[in-house]
């Protein structure tokens, strides 16, 4: 039996819950420590569901949205502790009034993160806010099913490629599911992640009880990853591209190699309802309020509409209409999969298994790289102030 290959498949792990005798495991690959599936060959018996479910092997046919919106939760404190409008924790708190169950990505032992089925309010402080981790979904496929075979419903909000793995194990259930993905630009393997701590734990002397990768007391959309020691306080705090991490995740640097041949990372989407931080808001409309933490909405099917519209009439959300080609010209998530920068080669040379040590050189390279083109374009860039003074002049 052939699995997906290393640049399609996405660890959704569907292969593995589907098969009937059990005989797929996940094993980290030599070259980027990267979580691929195994199969013991000595006990499948070729049955073809591994194949057959696959989201890599047989992807799904998306839809172009029917609507857009720039949306924000009502509840000021939900929005500011949310990666942007606050919409998520909206569509979990409707869901939980009406008698569903969640899905959302939670932390677990040791920082590692993994999608869990929860009935609990308490659950929607744990879902809220990016992780910008690997998230596993060993468990929570089982979660799903049970709660739908006992006639229960279930709202998930997950990455497009484990959205379509649901879909692809669910597919007779689709009614009673509400499926939302997020606008997503690629994810790191969890060893990074681990190796990173680890790293900040012998450069300060400290113990990481708590990470936040966007924290709210920078403002969420600074994109501050802070780190707290036990007693509750933060010792690092560092924003977008100051830290190795940061660059390795927001430089598009050291995702799992599929995220850069995505399938889902286009404007035809595969749920009902799409999310994202709204970039490029007044590029194709006018827009007359603060740009500032303001979720994307993309409705891409009618049960989605419903959903969003009720949202909007109980007052939970605020949604206004935008033009659909807005939020996809100014996200390039909704057009294409991440590229491989020059800092992504050079961090394919250079890994050797320690993170931090092969991403810290490449920072540096990048760095050296982006003075020195700085100043190869400095007499070009002053000849065109010089002439944009003389047409001034004239
Ligand atoms: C890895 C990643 C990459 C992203 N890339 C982009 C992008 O390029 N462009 C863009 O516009 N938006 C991107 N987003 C989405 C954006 O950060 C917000 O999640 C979105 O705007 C919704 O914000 P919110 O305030 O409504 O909800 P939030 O409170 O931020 O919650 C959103 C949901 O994200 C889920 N979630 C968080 N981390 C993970 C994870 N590791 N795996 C699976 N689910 C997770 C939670 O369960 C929660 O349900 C990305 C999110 C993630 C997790």
């Amino acid at each position: 039996m052939k699995l997906a290959s290393k640049e399609t498949c996405t660890g959704c792990n569907a292969c593995a819950y589907i098969c009937p005798k059990k005989c797929i495991s996940f094993k980290n690959d030599e070259t980027y420590d990267i979580a691929y599936p195994v199969i013991d060959e000595t006990q499948c018996i070729n049955c073809g569901k591994c194949q057959k479910v696959c989201p890599a092997l047989n992807p799904l046919e998306g839809v172009t949205p029917l609507n857009a919106y720039a949306a924000w939760s009502f509840d000021s404190e939900e929005r500011s502790t949310s990666a942007s409008g606050g919409i998520a924790t909206e569509i979990y708190k409707y869901a939980l009034k009406n008698g569903w169950s969640i899905v959302g990505a939670a932390f677990c032992e040791d920082f590692k993160v993994h999608l869990e089925l929860s009935n609990d309010w308490g659950a929607i402080k744990k879902f809220k806010n990016s992780k910008y981790v690997f998230s596993s979904m060993a468990d929570v496929f089982y979660e799903i099913y049970q709660k739908l075979t006992f006639g229960g419903k279930v709202v998930v909000i997950a990455l497009p490629c484990q959205i379509a793995a649901i879909r692809k194990i669910f597919h007779k259930n689709l009614d009673n599911l509400l499926l939302v993905d997020l606008v997503c630009h690629g994810i790191m393997p969890y060893v990074y992640l681990k190796q990173y701590i680890s790293y900040m734990e012998k450069s300060f002397h400290k113990k990481v009880k708590k990470l936040t990768f966007r924290d709210p007391k920078g403002g969420t959309q600074n994109y501050f990853l802070s780190l707290y020691d036990q007693e509750g306080n933060c010792f690092y705090s560092s924003n977008k591209l100051k830290d190795s991490y940061q660059f390795a995740f927001h430089r598009m640097v050291a995702y799992r190699e599929n995220c850069y041949h995505c399938y889902y990372a286009n404007n035809k989407r595969i749920s009902d309802i799409t999310l994202g931080d709204y970039k490029g808001l007044g590029l194709c409309a006018p827009c007359i309020f603060s740009k500032e933490k303001v979720s994307c909405i993309l409705v891409n099917t009618e049960k989605g509409k419903k959903y969003i519209n009720e949202l909007a009439e109980n007052k939970s959300i605020v949604a206004e209409n935008r033009p659909i080609e807005e939020p996809i010209k100014g996200d390039s998530q909704l057009r294409h999969p991440s590229l491989k920068s020059f800092s992504r080669r050079l961090w394919e040379k250079k890994y050797n298994g320690d993170f931090v040590k092969s991403t810290q050189y490449v920072f540096r390279i990048s760095k050296y790289r982006k003075d020195l083109l700085w100043i190869c374009h400095l007499p070009k860039r002053i000849f065109r102030k010089i002439l944009r003074i003389l047409h001034i002049k004239k």
